[in-house]
């Protein structure tokens, strides 16, 4: 007998894609994606993305919410990390906690929890196309135009949603046709992967932790791997005079700059030129788009808000994406056009707000942690939201360990800022002395008081 359910089309089958298609099937929706690359199953690893990533509360909440046990699966093979270890330019270690409470992000192969996602949703009836390379799409006629094999095939897609990436062809064509407006923010750095095997990852301790050199305009951080190597990542200017990836270009100019800059991390690489000059060295860029609802198309993921990499929140705010879809469709009785309409007018608040953040975060990462300053403020915050946890949050806390709109933790953030600069600069307030009874006290009163 013929299927009757309504087809959904989804452009993509990365992270976001392939968990909204497992949300869908539940629903009792036919789904349908159409993915450019081959059977990430089929190959040996992903090709020139990230390979893993940090997921948190958000992300986790979204992936119980699709399926509670594909969440105990993704645990399974995940690394938590509680805080993270700095190493400064003398190989000294630091260790600065995440939270108060033991809260913890996890570290999980990219590839993996792709291919779990799929696999899941392949059991709910999902249809995934592969080598299907969506090249155009047209709102006025809702038609999708493929490559398949070096042939073009025209499909009709009355539902479509387009989680394909800070790329979007979706977008592109959406934009082209008048419809939205996009802009694609490149920042000035550039990164750049490089292994560290489970031998030498063995000595970088401990492995629960995101490891981070900060060195001010520039920085490299490493996540563990299940198998105990690590996937370290250097973030650099693209074309400063000075330290910038066009300046290292010789073996002698990257054994130097790793030998000075990085030296606990440079005998962790034995092999660096080689995985130096074979890796690409890839951009980073934040994308706004005006408008991500149109009738029964949405753009969903990156394809709407792709962000940095700082806050390790772009999967995990894709996640959310689809949890709030899901539940804006069952309170919509999946009316589409309604449920993505909503998504719209609510969610982009709170995209733009985690872009912000993803920027600012940047600079917390590679110049302040090492700051003696900033880390006196981080312990008074940390003691402050353990003393007073109803009015005191961290905002890195409301961000990783909280479902709490973006947007709203950003402004929390913004105020609760202004009240600790307030408190460093306070000449009253002898802050060499913040544990002692004292001195704490006239603290608690400030922030009380507000
Ligand atoms: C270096 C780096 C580190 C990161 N670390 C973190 C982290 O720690 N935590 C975190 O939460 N986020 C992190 N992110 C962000 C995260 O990778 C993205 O937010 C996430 O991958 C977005 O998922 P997506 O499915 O929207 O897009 P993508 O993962 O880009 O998937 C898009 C899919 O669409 C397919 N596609 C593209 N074009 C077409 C087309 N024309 N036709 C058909 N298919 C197409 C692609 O092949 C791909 O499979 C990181 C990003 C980078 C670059």
């Amino acid at each position: 007998m013929e299927d009757q359910r309504q087809t959904v089309f989804i452009a993509g089958a990365g992270l976001v894609g392939s968990l909204l298609s497992l949300f869908l099937a539940k629903r009792g929706f036919a789904v349908q994606v159409l993915e450019k690359r081959e059977d990430p199953r089929q190959s040996l690893r992903s090709e020139g993305r990230s390979i893993n990533l940090a997921l948190s509360h958000r992300g986790l909440r979204a992936l119980e919410a699709a399926d509670a046990s594909l969440r105990q699966h993704v645990l399974d093979e995940a690394i938590p990390m509680y805080g993270r270890q700095m190493h400064d330019e003398e190989g000294h270690l630091s260790f600065q906690p995440y939270s108060s409470n033991k809260e913890c992000i996890y570290s999980v192969s990219r590839f993996s929890l792709n291919n779990s996602l799929i696999d899941a949703a392949e059991g709910q009836g999902v249809s995934f196309l592969f080598e299907h390379h969506l090249e155009e799409a047209d709102f006025a006629s809702k038609t999708i135009h493929l490559i398949h094999k070096d042939k073009t095939h025209t499909l009709s897609a009355p539902v479509l949603i387009a989680a394909d990436g800070v790329f979007s062809k979706v977008r592109t064509s959406l934009e082209k046709q008048g419809l939205c407006h996009s802009t694609l923010e490149k920042i000035d750095h550039g990164y750049k992967e490089l292994d560290i095997s489970a031998e030498k990852g063995v000595l970088l301790e401990p492995q629960t932790a995101l490891h981070i050199w900060p060195r001010g305009e520039y920085m490299m951080i490493a996540l563990p791997n299940f198998d105990k190597s690590y996937t370290g990542t250097l973030f650099l200017p693209f074309n400063e005079q000075g330290l910038s990836f066009q300046e290292l270009n010789d073996e002698a100019s990257v054994t130097r700059f790793f030998d000075i800059h990085f030296p606990d991390a440079s005998v962790l690489f034995p092999d660096l030129a080689k995985q130096y000059f074979s890796n690409p060295t890839s951009f980073l860029a934040n994308v706004f788009t005006d408008r991500w609802a149109f009738g029964e198309w949405l753009l969903i993921g990156d394809a709407a808000h792709g962000i940095v990499p700082f806050y390790g929140q772009g999967m995990n705010a894709g996640f959310e994406d689809c949890r709030l879809l899901d539940e804006l469709l069952t309170q919509h009785y999946d009316n589409f056009e309604v449920a993505f309409q909503t998504l719209n007018n609510t969610r982009k608040k709170d995209t733009d707000a985690i872009a912000r953040l993803a920027m600012d975060n940047f600079i917390e990462m590679r110049d302040l942690v090492a700051d003696e300053r900033f880390l006196l403020q981080k312990k008074i915050e940390s003691a402050l939201s353990k003393a007073l946890p109803d009015q005191w949050k961290t905002l890195y806390s409301e961000v990783t360990f909280s479902d709490t709109p973006y947007s709203d933790a950003f402004a929390r953030g913004q105020k609760n800022q202004r009240l600790m600069n307030e408190i460093m600069n306070d000449k009253s307030l002898d802050l060499t002395r913040w544990e002692e009874k004292e001195v704490w006290e006239a603290l608690l009163k400030k922030v009380s008081d507000q």
